[in-house]
């Protein structure tokens, strides 16, 4: 155990967590931010994103892990501190709240969490790879659809999201083709028949991503795979086929991190960590959250690093009303 007692500790590493970061240093609390132990992709989602088109302040665009290599050092020029482990237990029963990273005991009289959600992957091979270099794989369309002008794309879903994106896509595409594994949809009826109404729309239904088709392109340390189409496999029938897509966005649901506090804060239906509306704050007074574990509607950077900022302020306000 260490003696530490710390003012804010910070849980997770991107937008929210950084930006929490940043104006808790600045407001002189010296935050311990743990930013999660590689290889599990401390810096979140953004770190397995090329291109951020999105992000206001780089009109030319910014590559993810730059955008949050950038953030964190904002931070530690302020002051934070950073440990590159993972939390692995919490006790929010009283104050000082305890933490754990391995052996190592933690006390806290504020803690921000902002570890964020996973969008679920397909697991099928190459796809991690794809994501990460721009090859045409991406579970944002918000974020990656407008790199797909004139091009055919596919969506993977049949929940409200895939309806969403496949809907958003084509104000760029040529064509979507929705892929989802059986005929009936998760989602309300009101999107699909939106999406059923959309002419640059096309159904592939009972069908399951087999394998990603890629080429080679570039050359010397710029080559890399790019997608040029997509293996599908019936399954009903297990008769395999193929569409000529240059753009895959997979919107088959997301899972916020929240296994460590599902004992102690209040949990939506969802999985989502409760927030009071329009604030940071969960059920325990000094435990905030901000970013995408508490968003399940926006679910961006830039919003993600604004609620990272109300956190901020909220923890800052609570230790000034306790006098630390
Ligand atoms: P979701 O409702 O859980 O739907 C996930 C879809 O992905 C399902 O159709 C599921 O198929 C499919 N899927 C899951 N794993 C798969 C796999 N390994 N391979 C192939 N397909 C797979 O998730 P969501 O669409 O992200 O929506 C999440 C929540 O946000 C929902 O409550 C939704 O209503 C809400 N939302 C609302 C809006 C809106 O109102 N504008 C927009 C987006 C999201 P099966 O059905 O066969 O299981």
């Amino acid at each position: 155990m260490s003696n530490q007692r710390e003012k804010v500790v910070v849980i997770g590493s991107g937008p929210a967590g950084w930006t929490a970061a940043l104006y808790t240093a600045r407001a002189n609390l010296s935050p311990l931010v743990y930013e999660g132990a590689v290889p599990n992709t401390p810096g979140g989602q953004l770190m397995i994103t090329s291109d951020v088109e999105n992000f206001p302040g780089f009109p030319d665009g910014i590559l993810g892990p730059e955008l949050m290599d950038k953030f964190k050092a904002q931070a530690v020029r302020f002051g934070a501190r950073v440990v590159s482990e993972n939390i692995d237990r919490v006790d929010f029963s009283s104050r000082p709240f305890k933490l754990w990273a391995g052996e190592t005991e933690i006390q806290a009289e504020t803690v921000i969490i902002s570890t964020g959600a996973n969008a679920k992957l397909l697991g099928v091979d190459k796809e991690a790879e794809l994501m990460a270099t721009g090859g045409g794989v991406s579970a944002c369309a918000t974020c990656d659809g407008a790199f797909f002008k004139d091009q055919h794309v596919a969506v993977i879903g049949g929940g409200d999201s895939a309806m969403e994106e496949a809907n958003f896509l084509t104000r760029f595409a040529s064509k979507v083709t929705l892929v989802h594994r059986r005929d009936e949809f998760r989602a309300s009826n009101i999107m699909v028949d939106r999406a059923k109404a959309n002419p640059k729309i096309e159904w592939a239904l009972f069908k399951q991503v087999d394998g990603y088709i890629t080429e080679e392109a570039g050359f010397g340390a710029l080559k890399k795979e790019n997608l040029v189409g997509v293996r599908l496999k019936d399954t009903q029938t297990g008769a395999l086929s193929e569409i000529p897509v240059t753009g895959l966005f997979i919107a088959i649901g997301h899972k916020p991190n929240t296994d460590l506090f599902v004992e102690q804060l209040t949990i939506k239906d969802n999985g989502y960590l409760q927030t009071q509306p329009g604030k940071a704050v969960t059920n325990i007074p000094g435990v905030f959250a901000a970013g995408d574990v508490q968003d399940d509607y926006y679910r961006q950077a830039i919003t993600a690093a604004g609620s990272g900022c109300m956190a901020a302020i909220e923890a800052e306000r609570f230790l000034e009303e306790l006098g630390l």
